[in-house]
């Protein structure tokens, strides 16, 4: 007997306004892939807003809460960080509860970047560091809003995961 459960991860940032190449980790990522040349997101670690969701909709299906209280932006240890390894380690806590990701999925919202040329390395690499398969997809907020004047990215993300039920 297996017992299964889903989590929802959303995360946002703000696309900066300093020029892209400011700071070395002022880079845009997005799924653990670098966007060199496209205006960086602000944030405490890399701003990886898809390595972020997924990590989130795991931490959810394991009952494990949310990013922010495991990794808080006024922790300088994550300062700058890559994200796959945050993401690996929220996977490493769910794991230590028994639990297996069977697949997540996470929608990237933006006009920019263009996701198409990088999504299989982005699902590579967010596979890879969530020990389960990860897919990607991306739509565009057609100019709505303030995803659609560019001033932000958003990533949604839902996690399954599964376990041996106790005492089976
Ligand atoms: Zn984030």
């Amino acid at each position: 007997m297996t017992e299964q459960r889903i989590g929802l991860g959303v995360d946002v940032h703000r696309f900066s306004e300093a020029a892209a190449g400011d700071a070395p980790h002022r880079t845009l990522v997005l799924g653990g892939v670098a966007f060199p040349g496209e205006t960086p997101l602000e944030g405490h670690s890399d701003a990886d807003a898809v390595a972020h969701a997924v990590a989130d909709a795991i931490l959810g299906a394991a009952g494990l809460g949310d990013l922010g209280s495991h990794f808080p932006d006024t922790d300088d240890a994550w300062r700058g960080a890559d994200s796959l390894a945050i993401l690996a380690s929220c996977a490493g806590s769910a794991a230590e509860l028994g639990w297996r990701l069977v697949n997540a999925d996470c929608t990237v919202v933006t006009e920019r970047p263009r996701l198409a040329g990088a999504r299989a390395e982005m699902v590579d690499r967010l596979s890879a560091a969530a020990g389960g398969p990860v897919h990607v997809k991306a739509t565009r907020p057609e100019r709505l809003g303030t995803l659609g004047r560019v001033e932000g990215l958003a990533c949604l993300a839902v996690a399954l995961l599964e376990r041996e039920a106790a005492g089976s």
